[in-house]
């Protein structure tokens, strides 16, 4: 007996490895003197780890970042484990002693964490501090605890709050991070996100970590001509029909009919991360032509106007808009929501 695979589905994510590629190459360039590493939690926000670490791995990427542990055997599966962290650090003790297990390293958080991992291995780890997301780290006043002096710290990190705006914040959080690099051994030190590596050489130091802006993400206007579109999404007709004037569409209708439509129903729906917020003056595009979104997105389906492209019909594939910053701008969903909330019928 073999296996019955599943017929092509009638949604589908396109990862362009090139564009991922360059991105990642771009952001180290503008890193200068420091290397730059990746943001892969939340499997490469959303695209997929088996398609994106390959390629950044292939690009000369050489430090990986996952928030939880449960993240770090999809990455290992294509590069090796000293070069992945841990961003939330070992909470437990079962944390540690995976990182032992595996040669993942963990960020260190607390003084708890520093405890924990001193206790079981006090191997190579990374050092987290706040200096004002007040989020996770130790504070720069517990650098000078004993069980922070007797890490064997690799990387002193810490992660600016408001990088995407020209605050004052920055520079305050720069000048408190470099204060901290006085106080406790290290190897390297990191700051930058994406858009902190848009605000220039001093908050590069060693190592930069970007990560929305890998995926086609653009935070600050100066990566606009930086960074290239990575993912993008297409839908199927999978019915059309043609409504009267006065009737209705979707759920609780919410759009109503003026006059006689030919309207599209298209296979993707909030389940696939197309929020309803994404609903209400958003639209679809068919080689350019627009098509608007009526009525309410459903969990698997959105219905369109075909007015500007009336000879569409069942099978047919629509181009979901998947500029980032437009699409953000546009929703008032955020870059980030965007790219995260991409669900999983579509990553298969
Ligand atoms: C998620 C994360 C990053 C990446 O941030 P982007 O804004 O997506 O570039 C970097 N550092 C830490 C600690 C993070 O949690």
């Amino acid at each position: 007996m073999h296996e019955t695979s599943a017929p092509p589905a009638s949604l589908r994510l396109t990862v362009n490895p090139d564009a991922l590629g360059a991105n990642w190459r771009a952001l180290d360039a503008m890193s200068g003197a420091a290397r730059a590493g990746a943001a892969v939690k939340a499997d490469c926000y959303g695209l997929g780890a088996d398609k994106c670490v390959p390629i950044l791995r292939d690009a000369g990427c050489d430090q990986f970042f996952v928030a939880h542990w449960s993240e770090v055997a999809a990455v290992m599966r294509h590069v090796s484990p000293e070069k992945i962290a841990v961003l939330h650090g070992p909470l437990r003790d079962a944390d540690a002693d995976y990182a032992m297990a595996t040669g993942v390293v963990p960020v260190i958080n607390s003084l708890d964490q520093a405890r924990r991992w001193n206790a079981r291995s006090g191997g190579r780890c990374h050092l987290m501090i706040d200096t004002g997301i007040n989020r996770l780290g130790v504070s720069p006043d517990q650098l000078s605890d004993p069980v922070i002096q007797s890490l064997s710290i690799d990387t002193l990190m810490s992660h600016l709050a408001s990088a995407d705006e020209d605050s004052t914040m920055n520079a305050r959080q720069l000048e408190a991070f470099r204060a901290c690099l006085l106080l406790v051994q290290h190897n390297s030190a990191s700051l930058a996100n994406s858009a902190g590596i848009a605000l220039g050489p001093d908050y590069a130091f060693d190592l930069t970590r970007p990560g929305l802006a890998l995926y086609g993400g653009i935070p600050r206007p100066e990566l606009e001509d930086v960074i290239r579109q990575v993912a993008s999404i297409e839908a199927a007709i999978i019915q059309t029909r043609t409504i009267s004037e006065g009737e209705s569409v979707g759920y609780n209708c919410t759009f109503t009919a003026d006059r006689e439509m030919r309207v599209a129903t298209v296979s993707i729906g909030y389940a696939d991360g197309f929020l309803r917020a994404r609903g209400p003056g958003g639209l679809l595009r068919h080689e350019g032509r627009k098509l608007p979104i009526l009525g309410k997105v459903s969990m698997d389906m959105i219905v369109v106007d075909l007015a500007n492209a009336p000879g569409l019909e069942e099978g047919d594939w629509l181009e979901v808009p998947f500029n980032l910053p437009d699409v953000a701008r546009q929703s008032s969903v955020s870059q980030y929501e965007l790219l995260t909330t991409i669900g999983r019928r579509l990553r298969h």
